[in-house]
């Protein structure tokens, strides 16, 4: 059988390898808050078990009854580090932290009144924990973090399980101080501990593959994302168009397309310097993005040219659309300086005809109504009167 002297050291040496890497893995991704919750209840983990390899050379208060609220309160963060991951919502179940705050009280003034086994009871609120833990991953883990939340919901699980086990083996048999080492060459004790060892590594595991897929969902969505405005860029807004596209003709359902085009730019970068232009670019899209229903897709798809796609939506409603957001930011005068900057849009509609070229029919039939709103004057709105498929397709072409 292995020996506990050993197991323990080469536990603390591993758990301190862990942290280490965590906390390094958490300073260097600061914006993973998961992590840094995380990383925190392994440093409070090993906290705790300094304090129980020192247990008989240091006070019990310390040894004992710290040690074990050191446990809970590790579990504790590093469920929220968890939770993080799959639910970024804020936390609304303040009780639960209570009910926490009051079994950590309750075990205190117990313990402090030596009232006897009461360490033995304080591993349920961890089993509860591993339980909720377990609950959240299987119910909120989608999309990308689906596999790891499954995965490490069962080593959650087997945890719970594993220290039930251990709770009922001591209360059974180790209930008093005097057995503890009785428990040490105890083959059911120590092995069920190794296999919290064992577990409590495939958690850091399952850890890093939180990290690891948080990070390339963020590298994917900087992949779709324009920097200065936050908008879509062409490409997102081409897959979507396609998908849509798609969906639409499926379902009898066709969209519509808005592109417009910041009139004068060029003169509002030449007068006010570039940074008023990055200015009306962000105040555009900020003023656009809340007048959009949930499954519109607004996306910058050229230096001062916007694209919105409209999901089931008919021609008139379309133009619609682009006159309200005409109408916008005809109104909007953007605080710059000394002199708050005011500029209009040019607008094309378009509505998907699947005879004319899909969602790139769509696109440049959306774009040439746009040149024709530029002809007419700017500051309007046109849905598309006269079309040159061909002539379009050579103008699009060094675009495609
Ligand atoms: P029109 O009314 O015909 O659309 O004229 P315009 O001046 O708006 O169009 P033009 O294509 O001549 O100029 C577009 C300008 O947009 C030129 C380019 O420097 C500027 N631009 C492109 N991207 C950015 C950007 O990210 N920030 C700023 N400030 N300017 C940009
Ligand atoms: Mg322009
Ligand atoms: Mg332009």
């Amino acid at each position: 059988m292995i020996n506990y002297g050993t197991f323990f050291f080469t536990n603390i040496v591993s758990v301190t390898v862990f942290t280490a890497c965590l906390c390094l893995l958490a300073w260097n991704n600061r914006k993973v808050t998961g992590m840094k919750w995380f990383a925190g209840g392994m440093v409070v983990g090993l906290v705790k078990l300094v304090l129980q390899g020192l247990e008989g050379n240091i006070s019990p208060v310390l040894g004992d009854m710290v040690t074990n609220e050191l446990y809970l309160i590790s579990f504790v963060m590093q469920l929220l580090g968890l939770r993080w991951f799959v639910l970024r919502k804020p936390i609304r179940q303040w009780w639960a932290f209570i009910a926490i705050g009051l079994a950590l009280v309750t075990y205190t003034v117990l313990f402090l009144d030596k009232v006897p086994y009461i360490s033995n009871v304080i591993n349920i609120p961890n089993i509860l924990v591993c339980g909720v833990a377990a609950w959240i991953l299987l119910k909120n883990g989608r999309g990308p973090f689906a596999a790891v939340s499954r995965i490490t919901a069962v080593i959650l699980s087997a945890d719970a399980v594993i220290m039930t086990y251990r709770a009922l083996l001591t209360n059974l048999f180790y209930k008093q101080a005097d057995l503890t080492d009785r428990a040490h060459t105890d083959p059911r004790w120590v092995y069920s501990l190794a296999g919290m060892a064992f577990l409590a590594t495939c958690m850091v595991m399952c850890v890093l593959w939180f990290l690891v897929t948080e990070l390339s969902k963020e590298l994917a969505e900087q992949a779709r994302t324009d920097p200065l405005t936050g908008a879509l860029n062409r490409r997102a807004m081409e897959e979507a168009a396609l998908r849509e596209t798609t969906r639409s003709i499926r379902y009898g359902h066709l969209p519509c397309m808005i592109v417009l085009d910041i009139d004068h730019f060029k003169h509002l970068n030449d007068t006010r310097g570039h940074a008023a232009g990055d200015a009306a670019l962000q105040s555009l899209v900020n003023q656009i993005k809340p007048m959009m229903r949930v499954n519109d897709v607004l996306a910058r798809t050229g230096g001062e040219e916007f694209t919105i796609l409209l999901p089931n939506t008919t021609a008139s409603a379309g133009i619609m659309a682009a006159e309200r957001v005409r109408q916008t930011v005809e109104a909007l005068e953007i605080p710059f300086e000394d002199e708050p900057i005011r500029f209009t849009i040019s607008a094309g509609v378009a509505q998907l005809d699947p005879a004319q070229g899909g969602w790139e029919g769509m696109m440049r039939r959306a774009d040439a109504a746009m040149y024709e709103a530029k002809e007419n004057g700017r500051n309007s709105v046109r849905p598309i009167a006269r079309f040159n498929e061909a002539a379009a397709v050579q103008v699009a072409a060094p675009l495609l």
